[in-house]
């Protein structure tokens, strides 16, 4: 078994050069697949898994916009549909000038799990540009998600595959990208997820990742006998689930304490309040200003910047109980992991994609903590996009309680089948084996009812 591992590894390498994040991903998902492989050939008979790691389509297109001086920019845009098993294909699209091909095949392979364990038929896929909406005007974001539209509206559509938003891409860039879709087609569908209330968006789609995110470490502490009250919590990122998470945890109890973007970060120890909270959405969702400004308004608080040279993040390196990295992907190395477990934290909640090395979840999964891997952890977002998805199709809109204990709910489920399967196969307690089988095995028997396709 462990030479199939290898060899597949080996192939996937091969196959796609250059691509560190996507072989990360998909190695991580191999490791956890050991048992079940051996236990059910039929899976490795019918090349479930090569299959599984082979987009079943990209898109890559030019981008052409003009900027505010009249210059011409051009950008890469992308579309992967990795699998459409289950469902039509979904995922976000993420704005970043990190944003390559090797990105998004990761984003997409994790997606294709994290929406099987949502228990909403859908198949995964995810995209986006190089583009750096920082610094741009509303004009200029405007123009470049006009014209990033006009080659995508060909690619998507409500039964084949709905984006909705990740990094740099929020309400503002959603609201282009339906705009200029609308146009394109001539139609008004759900195309997109995350969209404004007035024009077929869903009431808790914007906090639905950072609430999922808290609700699944309340579901892990609940494990225990515990709750969130009066946990001292680490929050990375300052964006949309960085946001919610800190919103979700002040309402169950707990003491968020640090907030960061690319500059640095802030540690607050007297606790972000909900006022605090506010000032801090307030600078980054209108002003779109630098998280900085928050220790130059709010005396309690520290800001400490990013230094290029250092080995590890001092975000990492406090006291408290709870962390929830939601800023990107690799966000806490093996030193950052060995300072959060020295510090005391034993619940690790996932609202960003891979945001911890493979050392540092070897680290976590042996202590024993409560880690709650991203694709189980933050499959929230995507449960509530499909939420959209539905109330779209039904033409009609459900009420803030209705998403809210539909959205707890699917985070009850998904933690639950987390904790089944990495019993059933062996490893209780081990979030990672937990969402990487229960996600495969709807997906994989799927394709094998449907053939070699
Ligand atoms: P936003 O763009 O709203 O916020 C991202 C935050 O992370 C910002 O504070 C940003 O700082 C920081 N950040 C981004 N890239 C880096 C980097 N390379 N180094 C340091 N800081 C960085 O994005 P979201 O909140 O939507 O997404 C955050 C994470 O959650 C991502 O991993 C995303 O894939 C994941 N996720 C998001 C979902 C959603 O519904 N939005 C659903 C599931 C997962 P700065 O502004 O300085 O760049």
């Amino acid at each position: 078994m462990s030479d199939y591992g290898a060899d597949l590894m080996a192939e996937v390498k091969a196959k796609n050069p250059g691509e560190p994040e996507f072989h990360q991903a998909v190695q991580e998902v191999v490791d956890s697949l050991a048992v079940v492989l051996e236990k059910k050939p039929v899976y490795r008979k019918f090349k479930v898994l090569e299959r599984m790691v082979e987009p079943e389509r990209v898109i890559m297109f030019r981008v052409p916009w003009i900027n505010d001086k009249g210059g011409i920019e051009i950008n890469k845009g992308y579309r992967v549909q990795m699998n459409s098993a289950i469902g039509p294909y979904k995922g976000g699209l993420r704005f970043h000038p990190t944003v390559y091909l090797g990105l998004l095949k990761f984003l997409a392979f994790e997606q294709v799990l994290k929406n099987a364990l949502t228990t909403l038929p859908m198949g995964g896929s995810k995209g986006g540009s190089n583009f750096d909406p920082k610094g741009k005007s509303d004009n200029e974001v405007m123009k470049f998600c006009q014209s990033f539209m006009l080659e995508l509206s060909r690619h998507i559509g409500p039964s084949l595959d709905v984006p909705a938003g990740d990094i740099g891409v929020g309400g503002r860039e959603i609201g282009f990208l339906f705009g200029q879709y609308k146009r394109v087609r001539n139609e008004f569908t759900g195309v997109l997820t995350g969209k404004g209330l007035n024009w077929g968006g869903s009431l808790i789609r914007p906090e639905a990742t950072g609430y999922g995110a808290v609700y699944f470490a309340a579901e892990m502490l609940g494990t225990r006998n515990e709750t969130l009250d009066g946990k001292v919590c680490l929050v990375s990122g300052s964006g949309n689930v960085a946001q919610y998470t800190v919103e979700k945890i002040l309402d169950l109890g707990g003491k968020p304490v640090t907030l960061s973007d690319s500059g640095g970060y802030i540690y607050d120890e007297a606790g972000i309040d909900r006022k605090k909270l506010a000032f801090a959405m307030e600078l980054k969702n209108v002003k779109r200003g630098r998280i900085s400004e928050y220790a130059d308004k709010f005396k309690s608080a520290v800001y400490t910047p990013v230094d290029p040279k250092a080995d590890s993040n001092p975000l990492w390196n406090h006291k408290a109980h709870c962390a929830f990295p939601s800023a990107t992907q690799n966000e806490i190395n093996a030193k950052d992991a060995a300072n959060l477990l020295k510090n005391g934290v034993y619940v690790v909640s996932e609202g960003a994609n891979m945001p911890t090395v493979p050392d540092g979840v070897e680290q976590f999964v042996k202590a024993g903590i409560l880690y709650g891997p991203g694709k189980a952890a933050n499959a929230g977002g995507v449960a509530t996009s499909g939420l959209e998805q539905s109330q779209n199709a039904l033409r009609l809109s459900w009420t803030r309680e209705e998403v809210d204990n539909r959205l707890h709910g699917i985070m009850k489920s998904i933690h639950k089948q987390c904790v089944d399967a990495a019993k059933a196969y062996g490893t209780p307690g081990n979030y990672v084996n937990g969402a990487n089988i229960a996600g495969f095995l709807k997906v994989a028997d799927s394709m094998l009812d449907q053939g070699v396709v």
